[in-house]
């Protein structure tokens, strides 16, 4: 297989997410008049969803047109003739034919079976995105089982929106969303060694991590900080800048697999600020068994010092 250039790869992934977060918030900026969240109207984190996925695989597709796309979305839906509103919508944000932005959202549909593939979230969070909280644009480069480069965008981190990038081997660094990749600051994990001081973020949903177990682990640990809550892999960011000391995800059902797209871009960015990401049993993240974590459950993002600790006390709550 080909060597590939991982700058190249860096600053082709950070131009997309870059793109794709300006369509997102343009969506959102229409959602206020249009689209009452308190309707529970789901269709403008379709349409964001769809464009966003749209804007990413067209330039992945310009600059790598043989590296296949695992994504989120697929157009099936799209397509069909009682999708015609939302569908126009998508092609009017994406400003491009419609069979193009079709085929583009379609070059997402990998398997994951490849040695080589992007990793794609259009649009990670979507509950956040409806509550204009957090929300994230997340895409990696998988190589041979392993996340070789991550650029996640998040718009509505701080003031000004972030976008955090790594290339495996040279650490995370972190930048305004409109900033200037060459002035991107390198980031930290904490250096917190004892639990007791460690706080921790999760999901805002507790359908998507299991709360009451959090704060029973977190009991054993001797945490005493609320945690802290946000939607989408913001909480990678929150861990690879030192905001949080560990990001917990526990599962909620035995049976569910976690989407290789919701933690490719987020777990580089935490090991190449210095920490560690496994699953909840202490194993490494295994990205070549298709488009799930087929041999993982649940997350553990730390700091790297407290890991072997939040594992431990994870089986011992059994
Ligand atoms: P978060 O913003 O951290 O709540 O994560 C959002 C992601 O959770 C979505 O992209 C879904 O793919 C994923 N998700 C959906 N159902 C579950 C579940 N039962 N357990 C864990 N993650 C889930
Ligand atoms: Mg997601």
């Amino acid at each position: 297989m080909m060597t590939i250039d991982l700058d190249k790869a860096l600053l082709t992934a950070i131009g997309a997410v870059r793109r794709a977060s300006v369509v997102c918030r343009a969506v959102q900026e229409r959602l206020v008049d249009e689209h009452a969240i308190e309707k529970r109207d789901r269709s403008p984190v379709t349409v964001a969803d769809f464009a966003s996925q749209a804007v990413v695989c067209a330039a992945l597709t310009d600059q790598f047109p043989d590296i296949p796309i695992v994504g989120e979305e697929d157009s099936a839906a799209l397509r069909d003739e009682s999708m015609a509103s939302l569908r126009d919508a998508v092609v009017e944000h994406v400003g491009a034919e419609e069979q193009q932005v079709l085929a583009w959202i379609d070059r997402g549909a990998h398997d994951g079976s490849a040695d080589r593939y992007w990793a794609l979230d259009p649009i990670d969070g979507t509950k956040g995105f409806l509550r204009r909280e957090q929300y994230a644009v997340a895409l990696a480069l998988i190589d041979r089982g392993r996340v070789v480069m991550g650029a996640l965008a998040c718009p509505q981190m701080d003031e000004a929106g972030v976008i955090a990038a790594a290339i495996t081997g040279t650490g995370a660094r972190a930048m305004t969303l409109d900033g200037d990749w060459a002035t991107a600051k390198p980031i930290k994990v904490t250096a917190a060694a004892a639990t007791a001081d460690a706080r921790f973020c999760e999901s805002v949903e507790s359908a998507h991590s299991d709360q009451s177990a959090s704060a029973l682990l977190a009991r054993a640990l001797g945490i005493t900080q609320a945690p802290l809550r946000m939607d989408s892999q913001a909480k990678y960011v929150a861990v690879a800048r030192g905001d949080s000391d560990i990001y917990l995800r526990l599962p909620t059902r035995t049976d569910y697999r976690e989407n290789i797209w919701d933690h490719a871009a987020g777990a580089i960015l935490i090991e190449e600020a210095g920490g560690r990401v496994t699953d909840i049993d202490g194993n490494p993240l295994d990205y070549a068994h298709g488009r799930r974590f087929e041999q993982n459950r649940g997350i553990v993002g730390t700091n790297g010092l407290i890991h072997d600790q939040v594992i431990d006390a994870i089986r011992q709550l059994g």
